[in-house]
């Protein structure tokens, strides 16, 4: 906390909560899917606190997030996406506030304060704000007809946009922006032309190798996208009149633009705990018990900080939810920890799968499997016999096996040859190993791979 900050508030002099000590009161910020996720972990634990009061700026109650893709693309229905409605919650005493942005937390008092002047008292805090758009450094971000994707109004209002027709430009070609950019297309009843520009070099190049970029860009193309890599962005034109009419890149293009979609990243919101005066850098610093640098204070999801990582992806944040809900309810339990993850994109029509390093480097052995007539990729980085990555665009039903295999670090020589065709052939191959393997009482036999076995 910086001594100087005149809105940030001291730790209160009373005794710090024990982590064994039953909560009385919990107060959530953020009824977004980490916080919806915690309430609905706490409510079927028996030490759950006595009052739990859950606070959100957004005016409805949770929802799928994840599935605003195909709610823009006309895919799904706005009902679907409701996790739990207001009933759900009141049934079992969880106190929802809805459309109301908390502003301030008095630490020493354990009070907080919301935009509406509501005063909420807590013995335990979680922050679950999650995060908003990054922000490209460029002119033009107040224009109006420049949206991000992040919320229900953002995909209505790309609804509209895309109903209207006109020129699309969504900038960033990462899982969002394709997403978004395949929403617009898809849901477009008058002409509308969708391009997506990508800094790097190729599209998904966190997530995906050239070969398996190309083959997605290409797929693209075909339905109608105009893809541009290596496009750096300069600002965006006013029309004169406060909108937005086109993308001027630094290489001097100019994009003619209706509606442009910011798809570049998201930044954690972190605001609340920095006034607050918590550790702060990228996200709210927090302990593997999910505490920040305030024993009464939580932060989970997009938010928090752990370990310098950050998140934009649900499978941690829900294994964050269970140690916090354990650990919220008094039960004894493990601490967290970072584990690896899987890419899918939530594009009909494609699949892809990608987990681990993008680019192999001099130690890994290179598995590769293209079929160009049906459209299937594969490519496996292995260390010592142990998976390590894979690339998956077009048949991707073997990827959670490989990324099970991965994570087990299991030694995977004895199926090598199968190993691009997935778990069928290749369990039978390591089956096959096992059985001939001597007799495992041999000392250390635990230790060794199934084919340091056979030798
Ligand atoms: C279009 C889209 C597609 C996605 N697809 C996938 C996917 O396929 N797979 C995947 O794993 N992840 C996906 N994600 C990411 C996933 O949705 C997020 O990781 C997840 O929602 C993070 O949960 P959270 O609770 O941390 O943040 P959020 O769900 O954003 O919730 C935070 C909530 O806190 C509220 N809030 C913030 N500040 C305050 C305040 N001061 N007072 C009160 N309320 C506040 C916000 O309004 C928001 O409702 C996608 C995200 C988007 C936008």
């Amino acid at each position: 906390m910086s001594p100087d900050d005149p809105t940030a508030t001291a730790l209160p002099d009373g005794p710090m909560p024990s982590p064994a000590a039953p909560v009385d009161h919990l107060v959530i910020v953020g009824n977004g899917m980490a916080g919806q996720r915690l309430v609905e972990a706490l409510v079927q634990r028996e030490g759950a606190p006595r009052r739990i009061t859950l606070i959100g700026a957004e005016a409805c109650p949770a929802y799928n997030r994840i599935l605003l893709s195909p709610l823009l693309a006309g895919e799904m229905e706005r009902e679907a996406l409701t996790l739990r409605d207001a009933d759900w919650y009141a049934e079992r005493g969880v106190e929802l506030v809805l459309g109301e942005r908390v502003e301030r937390i008095d630490r020493a008092a354990r009070r907080l304060t919301t935009a509406g002047g509501r005063e909420i008292a807590y013995d335990r805090l979680v922050l679950a704000t999650g995060s908003t758009p990054a922000l490209p450094p460029v002119d033009g971000l107040e224009l109006d007809g420049v949206h991000a994707f992040r919320d229900l109004d953002d995909a209505a209002a790309l609804t509209r946009a895309a109903e209207r027709g006109g020129r699309a430009v969504v900038i960033g070609g990462g899982l969002l922006g394709l997403e978004a950019a395949e929403g617009l297309r898809k849901r477009a009843r008058a002409g509308l032309s969708v391009s997506v520009l990508q800094r790097a070099s190729r599209l998904m190049n966190r997530q995906l190798d050239a070969t398996a970029a190309g083959l997605l860009q290409a797929e693209l193309e075909g339905r109608g996208l105009e893809i541009v890599t290596g496009a750096d962005l300069e600002r965006l034109e006013d029309d004169g009149r406060g909108r937005v009419c086109a993308v001027r890149l630094a290489d001097g293009r100019r994009l003619p633009a209706d509606c442009v979609v910011l798809a570049i990243g998201i930044a954690p919101s972190v605001e609340l705990g920095r006034r607050a005066g918590l550790e702060v850098h990228r996200g709210i610093v927090v302990d593997d018990r999910l505490t920040s640098s305030d024993p009464a204070i939580h932060a989970l999801g997009e938010c928090c900080e752990f370990e310098g990582r950050t998140y934009g992806l649900v499978e941690p944040i829900w294994r964050q939810v269970e140690v916090l809900a354990a650990r919220l309810a008094g039960e004894d339990v493990e601490g967290y920890v970072e584990a690896p993850t899987a890419t899918k994109l939530k594009v009909s029509g494609i699949s892809l799968y990608a987990f681990g390093p993008i680019e192999p480097d001099v130690d890994h052995e290179v598995l590769t499997y293209h079929d160009p007539e049906h459209g299937d990729y594969r490519r496996l980085l292995l260390r010592d016999g142990r998976l390590e990555g894979a690339v998956l665009y077009g048949d991707t039903a073997a990827g959670p096996w490989y990324f099970a295999e991965a994570l087990a670090g299991r030694h995977l020589d004895a199926c090598r040859q199968a190993l691009l065709f997935g778990p069928a052939d290749a369990r039978a191959l390591l089956d096959a190993t096992k059985a001939e393997a001597p007799n495992p009482a041999t000392p250390h036999a635990q230790d060794r791979s199934p084919q340091e076995e056979a030798a």
